[in-house]
């Protein structure tokens, strides 16, 4: 297991590197071409636009959450989703759609509550969660439960 490197794919040249956990906060840069490595500390804002491109340049896993602006139970999990962003920064980059400004994003997923939050790993779907759960701390613990119940290679 290597669960102290993760891997970041450069923008610039599109060559994955892999780099130690410790060294994400001090401005990593790619190994190919020394451009400065991206790692997302907070939710990325998308567009039907952006989604797919979103999800497959993360080589670890992505959590998309789809969420509306007159809804509740975003806005009661929003700093929780924040922090989950920052503590596993470089692990796990999350992705938000506001389904008001993207119907038609929410259609292709067929979105019936808010907030649903949608987990991938390597541009695949691997599980989703419709609604809120009871517990903020829910949607972390269902994280890891379904990353465990995938093998790391497949
Ligand atoms: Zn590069």
């Amino acid at each position: 297991m290597l669960n102290n490197t993760v891997i970041v794919r450069c923008k610039a040249c599109r060559t994955l590197n892999r780099l130690p956990l410790d060294k994400l906060s001090s401005h990593p840069v790619c190994g190919q071409c020394s451009a400065a490595l991206e790692v997302p500390r907070e939710p990325i804002n998308v567009t039907a636009a952006s989604y797919d491109q979103q999800v497959r340049d993360w080589p670890e896993v992505v959590l998309a959450e789809f969420w509306a602006k007159w809804c509740g139970y975003c806005r009661a999990i929003e700093p929780f989703v924040n922090v989950l962003a920052m503590k596993r920064a470089g692990r796990l980059k999350i992705i938000r759609v506001d389904v008001d400004a993207e119907r038609v994003l929410a259609g292709r997923f067929t979105i019936k509550a808010t907030p649903t939050f949608i987990l991938y790993r390597n541009g695949k779907q691997l599980a989703r969660f419709d609604g809120a759960p009871a517990q903020h701390s829910e949607l972390e613990h269902w994280i890891d439960r379904t990353l465990q119940q995938q093998s790391p290679a497949g």
